[in-house]
């Protein structure tokens, strides 16, 4: 059966350099429940390292966790990569780490904490996870898909990492799965605003760096269940799935 399911697929967890301290696992997936989301993907910046957690964290309280990745390619373009399942994830983070060069200073850049789903600090993550991969767009896109996972360009909008203003299009091969519009656009002007858009389908997600932006931004998606299948067909606009306005 179908209905509707409220999601915010870009939550960037304290692994993070620039996300708080407060996004641990468990109180990432208390604030998600508060705020009425049943379906959430952690996207920390080019690895996957607390998305076990926050999943494992989210099966006590009913809230699906897609495992992500907000990857920064060459050209300094921010992608989200959204899989079926963990280990799809950190085989990208694999290949991405052999393209990540650097260690963080967390003096400059913010801690990257690495925690268990009861919210444990279980140490640091010591490479360079704010700066970019040696990897081009397309092999990024290309890897993704090869994964079976969904590839999203994140906030299009923006002038920061945005496809739009570090490219100034939005390449037509190999093809993004969907755009994704940051919280200052309202959906349903983002046609309007960025015909760049074209025929692709356009989400929009909260990119919370701390509790209280969780949800300020989510997509409303018809689903017969919480799955990276279903938001597929949801975005291709198959089978009775896909995307509702706002
Ligand atoms: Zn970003
Ligand atoms: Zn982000």
């Amino acid at each position: 059966m179908l209905r509707t399911f409220a999601a915010d697929l870009h939550i960037h967890s304290c692994l993070s350099p620039c996300g708080e301290w407060e996004m641990s696992p468990a109180r990432i997936i208390r604030r998600s429940a508060e705020a009425g989301l049943e379906l959430i993907a952690v996207c920390d910046h080019n690895s996957c390292e607390n998305a076990g957690a926050v999943q494992r964290a989210g099966r006590r309280e009913g809230v699906t966790v897609l495992a992500g990745i907000e990857v920064c390619s060459k050209e300094e373009v921010h992608v989200l990569a959204l899989f079926p399942g963990l280990d799809a994830a950190l085989a990208l983070q694999a290949w991405l780490y052999e393209g990540l060069e650097g260690e963080n200073r967390p003096e400059l850049f913010g801690w990257q904490v690495v925690a268990d789903e009861n919210d444990a600090v279980l140490g640091e993550n010591p490479r360079l996870l704010i700066g970019a991969t040696r990897w081009g767009l397309a092999e990024i896109v290309r890897r993704t898909q090869g994964l079976a996972g969904l590839c999203i360009a994140a906030h299009i909008d923006r002038p920061a990492h945005g496809i739009l203003n570090q490219l100034g299009f939005i390449p037509a091969e190999p093809a993004f799965d969907a755009l994704e519009v940051s919280w200052r656009v309202p959906r349903g002007e983002a046609r309007s605003r960025f015909p760049e858009i074209g025929a692709l389908p356009c989400i929009t997600s909260s990119d919370a760096h701390r509790l209280a932006d969780i949800g300020r931004a989510r997509t409303r998606l018809r689903l017969a269940a919480p799955t990276l299948e279903e938001l597929r067909l949801a975005l291709r606009a198959e089978a009775g799935r896909g995307l509702l306005e706002d």
